[in-house]
């Protein structure tokens, strides 16, 4: 018997073809970090070596299959502008993707959105650009909203008393996506409105 008239016999479906040999297996489940000599390399020469262990372990994480998905969903499944609710109440609520959150939610909850502002110190933002680099490798367009967060804090301390209002909002390391009033938000990312 033919390896086709095999398949047939196995799989009802006739959804088994044959081996692909041809092309690249995925890149997933590997360490972006520890797999990165350069970057490595540059974290420790930029004075950020004692960052070395936990960004070993965000590139464990965001190098896993599943947590690459999320890139690949974040980018398939495009936002939706909600203007009005079904009573015809306007809520002006941008729908996304739950990978998108899912995204957003490890950005923040890591200080890829300002932990060289609410910690400070040497290497601060070396470590931080490190793990921009790690994550933007899973997915771009979700840095967008996070280098706005963290580009915000300079310019509004050039104003304390907006800085003294908001920053503490702004560097908490809570996602909060909701659709409510800032005073109810445990955390808030910013837009800078540059194009
Ligand atoms: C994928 C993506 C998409 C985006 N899309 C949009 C968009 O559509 N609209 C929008 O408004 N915003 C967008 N943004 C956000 C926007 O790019 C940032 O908010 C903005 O660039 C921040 O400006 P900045 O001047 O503070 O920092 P940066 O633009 O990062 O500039 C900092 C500069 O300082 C330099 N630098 C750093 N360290 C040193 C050092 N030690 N010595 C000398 N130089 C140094 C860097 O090389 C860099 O050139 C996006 C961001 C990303 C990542």
């Amino acid at each position: 018997m033919n390896h086709a008239a095999a398949s047939a016999t196995t799989n009802r479906f006739l959804a088994d073809t044959h081996e692909v040999t041809n092309v690249s297996r995925e890149l997933q489940d590997y360490n972006l970090y520890a797999q990165d000599l350069p970057l490595r390399e540059a974290v420790t020469r930029e004075g950020a070596a004692w960052a070395d262990a936990r960004l070993r372990q965000f590139g464990a994480h965001v190098g896993t299959a599943d947590y690459l998905e999320l890139g690949t969903l974040a980018n398939r499944f495009q936002p939706e502008l909600e203007t009005h609710d079904r009573f015809g109440n306007r809520i002006d609520l941008v729908r996304f993707h739950p990978a998108y959150h899912a995204l957003m939610k490890t950005a923040i909850e890591n200080g890829l959105h300002g932990s060289p502002w609410s910690e400070p110190g040497p290497g601060a933002h070396v470590a931080r650009a490190a793990k921009c680099y790690l994550h933007s490798q899973v997915e771009a367009g979700h840095g967008c909203p996070v280098t706005m967060t963290f580009a915000v804090v300079p310019a509004l301390r050039m104003q304390p008393e907006l800085a003294a209002q908001w920053e503490p909002l702004i560097t908490a390391r809570t996602y909060d996506p909701r659709n409510v009033p800032v005073a109810a938000k445990k955390g808030i990312t910013v837009g800078m409105a540059m194009t």
